[in-house]
């Protein structure tokens, strides 16, 4: 008997109900009891979805009311001692702390996808657990924090209770937790704690406690007659240290004593070298992610002791695609037959968190593509006819087969699909169409003759405040109370008042605003072919913050120019340079659902390809320096090393066949946002852009010394300000950052922007803060830095 469950499932809600309840929480609007009622009616009605599709288990322990790492730290007690609880506060306020930290409250900041700041507060005094991405989606966890004095001890009141919730409405219960060697690996170590002088602090000394209180807790959920805990170690498809990876045997080894099952689940990534290990280990079973990783099936299953449970990840959970329920048939029946004796189990191949939660309200959505569409309650369903299949012969499913059947063969043939212009274009693409003209030593003379611009030019990275008069007006519009003729005068006020501040402040190379635009990918996807939208298909990115990304469904072209008008229009406002300004290939893609039917290096050429004709439209029209911004570059690298350099190389290509559609004399920036670059510099480098602006204020321009080591060798503009709190910096302090810059890049190469994009500001200190910057700039000019140099 085949049986099926799910690794996880999303807990906003159908009508995001889990957000509207936390913020009116937060803001005093609804108490904690009407909070908690609205986490038990989710849960519950979570749960009776999963019963209808036929799982053999409910999955508890993966609803949270911000993250549930965040949980895992409560109910371990490790909350950081920095937070000095009082022990007033109840189990939920300090919950919320850990989250949100504990200043008044900042200016709601909603960020690009890029920047995950959020509702995160910038108080000195206590400031939030940090946030990081969750491996390589999109979801953001909160960092737990270890120190020498770190302690653990069992605090799972809240998991029980749910334990019990689901166990009183008649489920089967399965107990999702993440794993301790996970766990401890997703926290860092937090020398500045208590213990003063141990700044060389492991945390990975503190295991041995961690995992006692792991076995109690499983002991735990023993007695409350939890038949099966899911434990997730999604690390064993990184590459580990060895004393990490030889600790799961002696960890497991004593977990195991607890006498609870256990589903050792990994996915995202190939096991790799660490299957053989992932088989041994003295689990009750194992759970891999056959979409991700199918290159692991054949070890398993040499592997894989025949007592053990396998559960087979055969539908995508990272995607929104139905399922080819037909192969997936043949697939487990082969393993079937290699394994006769097996227990398989059959499972999204991981939790489903990661994708919307039900088609059923999507109206809007194209009748022909929603068919080729599954989020998860789809998926369930998809789920549910495969183990009828296998449980009771496919004829007693015959319906559900044909139509998913019929589904798949219409979306392979479909035109809206494939574009033959497109496939043709991509087929006939030169072998230089990645290459600028000249080097980077011709394009700069050439570029100084037409520009003319200052030692230390000054810029700003693309956007200026998303007043509340723009924001009111798109809804406005969007809602059809605005004529197309109002809403294009109003954002036409907004750019000509953010072209007279920078003329104003004196900035030397100008950007429109980006008043015009929602968000940096959705604007670009709505203009787009091959692109379409959900109305309701948000996916936690943090907290109560939802993303709802666009869908690539089919090949990428540019019906008509996407940006000229209003750049050009920005252009007539002024005579200094009008920086265009445009998303990059990589991150067009990484932030959508993108097709599942040919190689992401396929659809990111597509993408390239129509950027790159926006590009060249741009030049035309006169604009003669262009940006595009990459900021999710760093975030594409493929979690195993041994995949870096190939996606590096379809990644960077992508980009400069973006950038490489123009005259020596039309300059190319190139956006990033705050990340590690320091191991892939040598990729950033060929991106080959004449500008690069990067996040570093506030690692003290740290990061740039990386590109002074390696001798960048083009223009770069390290951000001297950070723009996610409203803090104006000083001239001062620019200017001493900038000398710090000057120290380790020559001073020719240096640019003075912020470090990101100004939509989340008010307009009172991103003046300010730009007037101090240009100041900075003529103070650094008055030194002479470059001609010295
Ligand atoms: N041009 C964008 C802006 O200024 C860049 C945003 C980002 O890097 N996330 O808003
Ligand atoms: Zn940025």
């Amino acid at each position: 008997m085949i049986r099926t469950h799910t690794l996880g499932y999303p807990r906003i809600g159908l009508q995001r109900e889990l957000k509207s309840a936390l913020e009116k929480h937060w803001k005093g609007e609804l108490d904690a009891a009407a909070l908690q009622e609205t986490g038990r009616t989710l849960r519950a009605r979570h749960w009776e979805e999963q019963r209808a599709a036929g799982l053999d288990f409910v999955t508890v322990g993966d609803f949270a009311f911000y993250d549930h790492v965040a949980n895992h730290i409560q109910w371990l007690g490790c909350e950081p001692a920095r937070f000095a609880f009082t022990g007033q506060e109840t189990e939920l306020e300090r919950y919320f702390t850990l989250a949100r930290g504990v200043a008044r409250e900042v200016a709601a900041e909603s960020c690009d996808h890029g920047c995950t700041h959020g509702d995160h507060t910038h108080h000195a005094g206590k400031p939030a657990l940090e946030m990081t991405k969750w491996f390589d989606t999109n979801y953001h966890y909160l960092v737990p924090e270890f120190t020498a004095d770190t302690q653990f001890s069992l605090r799972t009141d809240s998991l029980l209770t749910q334990v019990a919730e689901a166990q009183a409405l008649g489920h089967n219960v399965k107990v999702v937790l993440v794993g301790p060697l996970s766990f401890l690996w997703l926290g860092k170590a937090k020398p500045e704690g208590a213990t003063l002088g141990n700044a060389n602090f492991d945390r990975f000394t503190l295991l041995p406690q961690l995992l006692e209180v792991y076995g109690q807790l499983l002991a735990q959920l023993k007695a409350a007659n939890v038949a099966w805990v899911q434990i997730d170690e999604p690390i064993l498809g990184l590459d580990l240290p060895l004393a990490w990876r030889q600790a799961f045997e002696q960890s497991y080894a004593q977990l195991a004593t607890c006498g609870v099952n256990l589903l050792l689940a990994t996915y995202f990534s190939p096991l790799e070298d660490n299957i053989n290990l992932a088989c041994r280990l003295p689990v009750a079973g194992l759970h891999i992610d056959l979409i991700r990783a199918p290159q692991d099936l054949a070890g398993v299953l040499d592997w894989l002791p025949a007592h053990k449970v396998l559960s087979l990840g055969v539908i995508d959970g990272r995607n929104i695609w139905r399922n080819d329920l037909a192969a997936t048939l043949e697939l487990v029946n082969i393993i079937h037959s290699r394994r006769p004796g097996h227990t398989l189990w059959l499972a999204p191949s991981c939790s489903l968190l990661h994708v919307p939660l039900s088609l059923r309200t999507e109206a809007r959505l194209d009748p022909e593509l929603k068919s080729w569409l599954a989020f998860a309650a789809e998926k369930l369903d998809e789920l549910n006819v495969l183990k009828r299949a296998l449980n009771d012969g496919e004829a007693s499913v015959s319906v559900e087969l044909a139509q998913s059947a019929a589904a798949i063969a219409n979306r392979r043939r479909s035109q809206r699909v494939h574009n033959p212009a497109v496939a043709a274009r991509l087929a006939a693409l030169p072998d230089d169409a990645d290459r600028r003209t000249s080097a980077f030593s011709v394009r700069s003379a050439r570029q100084q003759t037409r520009f003319g611009l200052p030692a230390f030019p000054t810029t700003t990275i693309g956007s200026f405040p998303q007043t509340s008069e723009i924001r009111a007006a798109r809804a406005a519009w969007k809602r059809g109370e605005l004529d197309a003729g109002a809403y294009t005068a109003a954002m036409g006020k907004a750019i000509a008042e953010a072209v007279k501040c920078q003329e104003a402040l004196g900035i030397d190379v100008l950007v429109h605003g980006e008043a015009e635009r929602n968000d940096m990918v959705e604007y670009f996807g709505e203009q787009l072919a091959g692109y379409t939208f959900s109305q309701n298909g948000w996916v936690q990115s943090y907290g109560s913050r939802c993303v709802k990304p666009p869908i690539i469904y089919g090949d990428v072209s540019r019906p008509q120019a996407m940006t000229v008008e209003w750049t050009s229009y920005a252009q007539k406002l002024t005579k200094r340079p009008m920086k265009g300004m445009l998303t990059g290939p990589i991150t067009m893609l990484q932030w959508s659902f993108v097709r599942d039917d040919q190689p992401r290096a396929t659809t990111a050429l597509q993408i390239a390809l129509a950027i790159r004709d926006e590009i060249v439209d741009l030049e035309q029209a006169s604009i003669g320096i262009i940006q595009i911004d990459e900021p999710a570059i760093r975030e594409g690298l493929p979690l195993r090393k041994n995949e870096w350099k190939r996606y590096l190389a379809w990644a960077t290509r992508a980009f400069r066949i973006t950038a490489s559609g123009v005259q020596d004399d039309t300059q190319i920036h190139t956006h990033m946002c705050y990340s590690e670059f320091n191991d892939i510099l040598p990729e950033i480098a060929a991106m080959d852009a004449d500008v690069i602006t990067i996040e570093t204020s506030r690692s003290d321009m740290e990061l740039l010394s990386g590109f002074g080591d390696f001798k960048y060798p083009n223009d770069i503009g390290p951000g001297v300000y950070d723009i996610h709190s409203p803090r104006v910096p000083s001239t001062e302090e620019m200017v001493s950052l900038l000398r710090k810059a000057a120290e380790v890049v020559p001073a020719k190469q240096l640019w003075v922007n912020p470090d990101c994009g100004l939509k989340t500001r008010g307009w009172a200190e991103t003046e300010a803060a730009l007037r101090n910057m240009v100041e900075a700039a003529f103070i650094l000019r008055a030194e002479n830095l470059v001609q010295a140099a």
